[in-house]
């Protein structure tokens, strides 16, 4: 019998104990939050969007099948009333007249499955699987426990330490998600054969329409997603569609971005979707972080406090600040955010291939590019240095650790496919 220390309990940690638990081994669980639901804000608490697609939610191969079996395994969590009615949809089946018309304007369509849990819904399917987990003697939970550091042995075995204790175990799972970067970073500062690549940061906005400009489109394929190479050389692509969802700050302790996310019930008569934009350098440029952390600052510096800007599109295209919204009303809290200048945020080759971009979008969809939409920045979506797996054969990272996955679907299957190893 293994003696494994698994890391953080988000998605990843959820697929790895689903399957090592079958395998006879004993499982301690460290997480640095309270309790299995008041965990940093992530998917797999807020939003719980799944998908099942070849081409998106990381850079691991993983097969459809198995993606399948992580969707009804939450599916499968929920109350036999809510089954039912968890909101699904095909973005670009090749049957959707929707492939053809984005494509002859340049974009690429995504193909994926989308099955929408719902914000409110995700509390009780977390507590089922912690729940489930619990009734097994071999699995044991930690709460309040935020691993600081691991250490390897002489006697093979892995020390994990984090203020009040510490302890060794003979294989240890990191399952940290994005929000544990501060353990990550630790760790590859004493071990950096393990860093295979770390210089990609998707820089970009949260966009807001009204409903009805999009309602075919959320009807058939609940979130569209696109990706274009704009003419700066970037690529750009829609991200995290809310159907009638709201706009929200996410915040980190020293700035605050924008996201979106939406209940099982329709809430608002808005849907947000992020247009992100893909950097990545080259030499001597190694801080990713840094620059989303720098750029994001910017945009609280000028909305004056943790707080957001808010531009109309039609101002955005014309430089000028926004004094007064128009048709489309903010799902954001008006405290949250600040009328502003976007571009006084982001980078010159970013703005224009975000302009590019929504204007190609009214293209295909005209109220897409109604000059009073909104938009609000910055959106960022940091990634993990990618992490190499094969360098140590009882440390392991999975899921948005490891720099392999983004997504619920992708993290969880990271998670039982490793177990499946032991
Ligand atoms: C706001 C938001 C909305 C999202 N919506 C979606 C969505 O709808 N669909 C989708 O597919 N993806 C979504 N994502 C992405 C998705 O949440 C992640 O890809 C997925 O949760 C990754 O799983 P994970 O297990 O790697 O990390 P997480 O699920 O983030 O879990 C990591 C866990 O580790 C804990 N932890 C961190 N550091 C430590 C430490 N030092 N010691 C102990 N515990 C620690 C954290 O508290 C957390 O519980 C969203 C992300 C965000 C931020």
């Amino acid at each position: 019998m293994t003696n494994i220390a698994v890391i953080g309990f988000g998605a990843a940690a959820i697929g790895f104990i689903s399957e090592a638990i079958s395998r006879g081994h004993k499982i301690h669980v460290f997480e640095r939050s309270k309790d299995v639901y008041s965990s940093s804000i992530s998917g797999i608490r807020s939003d719980g969007k799944l998908f099942v697609s070849k081409d998106m939610g990381g850079d691991l191969e993983i097969p459809i099948e198995i993606q399948r079996e992580v969707v009804n395994y939450y599916i499968s969590k929920l109350d036999k009333a809510d089954r039912g009615n968890i909101k699904t949809g095909v973005s670009f089946s090749k049957n959707s007249e929707y492939f053809e018309l984005f494509y002859s304007k340049g974009f690429e369509p995504i193909n994926s499955e989308f099955f929408h849990i719902g914000t409110d819904k995700l509390t009780n399917v977390l507590k089922k699987i912690y729940e489930e987990f619990l009734t097994s003697e071999r699995v044991r939970f930690h709460f309040n426990v935020k691993i600081d550091n691991v250490v390897f042995q002489q006697d093979g075995t892995i020390k994990i330490q984090s203020k009040n204790f510490e302890d060794s175990f003979d294989y240890v799972v990191i399952a940290v998600g994005r929000s544990g970067h501060i353990l990550v970073n630790r760790i590859i500062e004493e071990h950096p054969e393990l860093v295979l690549s770390d210089n990609v940061v998707d820089i970009g906005i949260r966009y807001e329409v009204p409903n009805h400009v999009v309602k075919k489109l959320n009807e058939e394929m609940y979130e569209f997603k696109v990706r274009m190479r704009t003419k700066t050389g970037y690529m750009v692509r829609t991200f995290c569609n809310n159907p009638s969802g709201k706009v929200v700050l996410e915040k980190y302790d020293d700035f605050v971005t924008v996201n979106g996310h939406s209940n099982s019930k329709a809430e608002t008569s808005n849907t947000n979707f992020a247009i992100l934009c893909s950097t990545s350098f080259t030499e001597p440029f190694n801080d990713p972080v840094g620059y989303g952390s720098f750029i994001s600052k910017l945009g609280n510096i000028l909305a004056g406090g943790r707080k957001v800007l808010l531009q109309t599109y039609g101002d955005f295209v014309k430089c000028k600040r926004t004094k007064k919204i128009g048709r489309v009303k903010p799902t954001l809290p008006i405290g949250n955010y600040v009328l502003g200048d976007v571009n006084l945020v982001l980078p010159r080759r970013i703005a224009l291939s975000i302009s590019e971009f929504i204007q190609k979008l009214g293209e295909v969809v005209p109220g897409l590019a109604y000059s009073d939409n909104l938009m609000y920045a910055v959106e960022v979506k940091f990634y993990s240095n990618k992490l190499d797996n094969d360098k140590y054969e009882n440390l392991k990272f999975i899921g948005d650790c490891s720099g392999h996955t983004r997504s619920i679907t992708y993290a969880t299957a990271h998670g039982k496919m490793m177990a499946q190893k032991l």
